[in-house]
């Protein structure tokens, strides 16, 4: 028997935020996959122009943007709109993982800022631009890349998982907020994702991980593994999913660690 593919994102235009490398150049490559026009947004330029030559001129595009940025930001909404004539799809993507320090006398007050602005304050702006012009459409999707840190401490910097933690109280509240106007708002929280942030904070080889999860349960998951579930939240078969953070963990945030 032959089974026939679906394309699950066909007529739909996403905008997805730090998809220059990793988890969100992934998803830019499954959207584009399931019939979606992406543009693809980042501070890394090179990176970001060749995942959009990959995908083909007619499919995807690149904007210039820093999510600490309003004007970026802003500036990236309103090319998706005048590029594709709408914006169905929000991923607010972009991340940093700050250094790992697990003393908070030492922490710096600017480092700490310097991981709000991207994760925390980039989502906010990526949200309200998304909703200014989906708002007079009745319809849109925004999906924010949160962290297993959204739900649990002490794997990651201080500033990383008070920024992930962040961005799902952001979710709830904007998903009461623009359900009125058919918008669903979710986040998707993946455990370890073997793509250069992971490798820098955790001093991951390309066999694995190694130290700070040595001894946690737990796989290393391959990008493609969370743009399928933020593929699930951006389809219409989640359509009633909205202020929800998917867990793409393997149960790791639910393991009492003495029954493994
Ligand atoms: P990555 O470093 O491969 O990709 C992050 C992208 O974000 C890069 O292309 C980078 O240029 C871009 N970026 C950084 N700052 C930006 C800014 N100010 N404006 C626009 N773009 C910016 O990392 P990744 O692992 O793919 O991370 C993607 C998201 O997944 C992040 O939000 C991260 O916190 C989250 N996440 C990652 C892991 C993991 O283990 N890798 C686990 C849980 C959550």
């Amino acid at each position: 028997m032959t089974s026939t593919f679906v394309r699950r994102l066909e007529g739909k235009v996403a905008l997805i935020t730090g998809a220059a490398s990793g988890i969100g150049e992934s998803t830019a490559r499954l959207f584009s996959k399931h019939g979606a026009k992406v543009l693809i947004a980042d501070i890394k330029d090179d990176s970001g122009k060749k995942v959009c030559e990959d995908l083909g001129q007619s499919s995807a595009s690149f904007v210039h943007c820093d999510v600490t940025k309003e004007s970026d930001v802003e500036m990236a909404v309103n090319t998706a709109v005048a590029k594709y004539g709408k914006l169905d799809i929000m991923h607010n993507n972009a991340g940093i993982a700050g250094i790992a320090n697990p003393n908070i006398l030492e922490n710096e007050i600017s480092e700490f800022e310097k991981v709000i602005s991207v994760n925390l304050k980039g989502a906010f702006l990526g949200a309200k631009h998304a909703a200014r012009v989906m708002i007079p459409n009745r319809r849109g999707n925004i999906i924010t890349t949160a962290s297993i840190c959204s739900t649990i401490g002490g794997v990651a910097s201080h500033a990383y998982t008070s920024s992930k933690h962040g961005v799902v109280g952001l979710t709830r509240n904007i998903a009461v907020e623009l359900g009125k106007y058919g918008i669903r708002v979710n986040c998707v929280s993946p455990h370890l994702v073997a793509t250069p942030l992971a490798r820098d904070f955790f001093k991951l080889d390309d066999e694995g991980c190694h130290g700070v999860y040595s001894n946690l349960k737990g796989a290393v998951l391959k990008p493609e593994d969370v743009s399928e579930a933020a593929l699930f939240l951006a389809s219409d078969e989640s359509k009633y999913v909205s202020g929800h953070n998917l867990l793409v963990d393997g149960g790791f945030t639910i393991v009492n660690p003495k029954f493994c």
